[in-house]
């Protein structure tokens, strides 16, 4: 293991900064984004920035093709290749909510080449948590505040700086990179790292799993629906969500299709071009929501579509959140 001073930590940013985009933990009026790093503050003392890894990696919205032409003669170019970019400062949980993403694009026969070309151009430089806020649970989900999933670095903050260990070739490449920075760390130091860290709400809510056959006419998602807004702020929010629409904007004969979030629990999110809405009822919504992170995706990837990363707890603005569901859900199983 290596350790970097925290006073040369912003050395090491300036140096990725010659050949890459950097993403660093920025205060912007007394919350913590993930933002372009252009030399400010490095924030310390956050659990959890607002926007997750996925925001930087996946972006709410992106160019996938632009066009240019009349009706018979269409010139038709590739959105332009991702820049290089190196994320430091986003949680464990967000690199494991972003490998689970990688699964649904890059594995098997369809590969999403404008996911896996921003991914490949993306070095995660993940920081272990030092406080759990209370809405924290990545324990619950068999992770940990220092998982490896999804990071390439990972640091472990400490009071004089961080240990700093590579866990990809891409994380080898940093520490290169870093030479001169990195001093050797020592026993006191990598014992410290493996000490203090948080733990969140334990337990075992990642083995709670609901069949459809069991749970699709439950009355609890009657029960979730008569509470829920529709406001999309728990999709948009979670590391784990990705489902998006596609649209043109055009300008006279030029134009640009984009590809932006969308979200299962708005009203029109399967609304189809001749009429019929594959889910007009918000239960549906409601429940389409939890079983796909908790039964269809398990089926497809053997795992919870969820990291516990308490943003849903956090900011929903009715409580209707997965730490909860999950512990009700476990009550209905054994009911
Ligand atoms: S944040 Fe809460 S109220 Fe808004 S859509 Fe999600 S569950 Fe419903
Ligand atoms: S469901 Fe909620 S707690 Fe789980 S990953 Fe998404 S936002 Fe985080």
């Amino acid at each position: 293991m290596k350790f970097i001073a925290a006073a040369k930590l912003p050395l090491l940013l300036e140096r990725l900064g010659r050949h890459s985009q950097v993403y660093a933990p920025v205060a912007v009026d007394g919350r913590v984004w993930l933002s372009p790093w252009t030399g400010e503050d490095i924030a310390g003392g956050y659990v959890n920035p607002v926007n997750s890894l996925k925001t930087l990696v996946y972006p709410q919205t992106e160019a996938v093709l632009e066009f240019e032409g009349g009706e018979t003669d269409v010139t038709v170019r590739e959105a332009s290749p991702p820049a290089p970019q190196v994320i430091f400062g986003g949680r464990p949980c967000d690199a494991a909510g972003l490998d689970l993403i990688a699964r649904v694009f890059m594995e098997g026969p369809f590969v999403d080449e404008l996911f896996r070309r921003r991914r490949e151009a993306t070095t995660i430089m993940t920081v272990a948590c030092r406080q759990a806020a209370p809405s924290c649970f990545c324990r619950a989900m068999g992770l940990s505040p220092a998982s490896e999933r999804g990071s390439d670095v990972l640091f472990f903050p400490g009071p004089e700086g961080y240990l700093v260990e590579a866990l990809t070739e891409a994380g080898e490449q940093i520490l290169e990179q870093a030479a001169g920075l990195l001093d050797d760390a020592t026993g006191d130091q990598a014992r410290r790292a493996c000490q203090e860290l948080p733990v969140p709400l334990a337990g075992d809510l990642n083995t709670v799993r609901l069949t459809p056959e069991e749970g699709f006419e439950h009355p609890y998602w009657e029960h979730l629906a008569r509470r829920c807004r529709s406001c999309g702020t728990c999709t948009y929010l979670c590391p784990t969500c990705y489902c998006t629409a596609l649209f043109d904007v055009t300008r006279g004969t030029r134009g640009r299709r984009l590809r932006g979030w969308d979200c299962c629990q708005f009203k029109d999110f399967l609304l189809m071009a001749g009429g019929h809405n594959a889910r007009p009822q918000k239960k549906q919504r409601v429940r389409n929501r939890f079983l796909h992170k908790l039964s269809y995706h398990p089926a497809n990837y053997g795992e919870q579509a969820c990291v516990g990363c308490g943003r849903c707890v956090d900011n929903c603005p009715v409580c209707l959140h997965m730490a909860g569901v999950l512990k009700d859900l476990g009550e209905v199983e054994r009911a």
